[in-house]
């Protein structure tokens, strides 16, 4: 089967698994939207994703912004058509435990997962509906489950399931689906920013949690798009409302 080609928006595409995800969905065969703060940060991507003998364009908008986010979907819409794909992926840390953890540290937290998902999606919705096809894939993560330190983004990444799970119902009469990936340890510049702020060797920290993990090793990015792309897939169509734990095992 020959699938379709589609426009797809990935948020948080300038580098990790957001970029990884952008380039795949680009070898799938979709136009793919780099959005991320800075356009000129997402160039990159678009870059690697045009010399793979893909087609993208950059965009630049913070999410969590409501005037920025409609005039990004404007000017995807413009420049790659309407798109029916939508990788929620940007994402911040702002870690501590929770008797040293500010309000402004809480709302940041919120505003780039919840508030930013929300925005993209109600967003990006009504083109999806008009096509009678769409597909969300939204990031959750393993901390969803709790993790100490990260009562903020734990909370926002188990919103997100609940998020992704109403967007299953209202959506799938519209032929949208909407799932969730929650990853496990991965190596991006996210989590050699939490190695850093451990005061802990990146290599050191990566084999430390490697060896934690059922398959002894950490994820990365690639293993991230490669569900994505699953999700996104034509044949993925009866796959609605689900939340996979990608982690090398159960919840690691
Ligand atoms: P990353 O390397 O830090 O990349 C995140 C990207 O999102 C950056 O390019 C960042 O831009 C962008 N971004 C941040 N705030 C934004 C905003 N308001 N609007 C638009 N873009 C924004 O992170 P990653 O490791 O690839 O993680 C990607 C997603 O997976 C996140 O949602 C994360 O929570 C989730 N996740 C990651 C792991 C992991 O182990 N890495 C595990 C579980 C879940 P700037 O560089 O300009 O800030």
């Amino acid at each position: 089967m020959t699938p379709q080609q589609r426009t797809a928006v990935v948020t948080g595409a300038a580098r990790g698994i957001g970029a990884a995800t952008a380039l795949r969905l680009a070898a799938d065969g979709h136009r793919v939207a780099v959005l991320d703060l800075e356009e000129r940060a997402a160039k990159a991507t678009v870059e690697a994703i045009e010399g793979a003998g893909g087609t993208a364009a950059a965009f630049g908008a913070d999410v969590s912004d409501r005037a920025a986010v409609e005039a990004a979907v404007g000017a995807v819409t413009e420049r790659l058509g309407p798109p029916t794909i939508l990788v929620n992926n940007a994402g911040i840390t702002k870690d501590n435990l929770l008797f040293k953890m500010s309000d402004d540290d809480w709302d940041a937290v919120m505003g780039v997962h919840l508030k930013g998902a929300f925005l993209m999606t109600r967003g990006i919705q009504k083109s999806m509906v008009e096509a009678g096809w769409g597909r969300v894939v939204n990031l959750s993560s393993v901390s969803a489950l709790g993790n100490r330190g990260q009562a903020n983004y734990a909370t926002a990444k188990a919103g997100l399931q609940g998020f992704t799970k109403t967007l299953a119902i209202e959506l799938g009469k519209f032929g949208v689906t909407a799932n969730c990936i929650a990853p496990g340890f991965i190596a991006s510049e996210m989590t050699k920013a939490t190695a850093e702020r451990l005061g802990q060797d990146w290599e050191a920290f990566r084999a430390a949690r490697a060896s934690e993990i059922p398959v002894q090793r950490a994820g990365t990015p690639e293993d991230i798009a490669h569900t994505v792309s699953f999700f996104v897939d034509e044949r993925s169509s009866f796959v609605n409302g689900q939340v996979v734990y990608v982690a090398g095992g159960p919840r690691t």
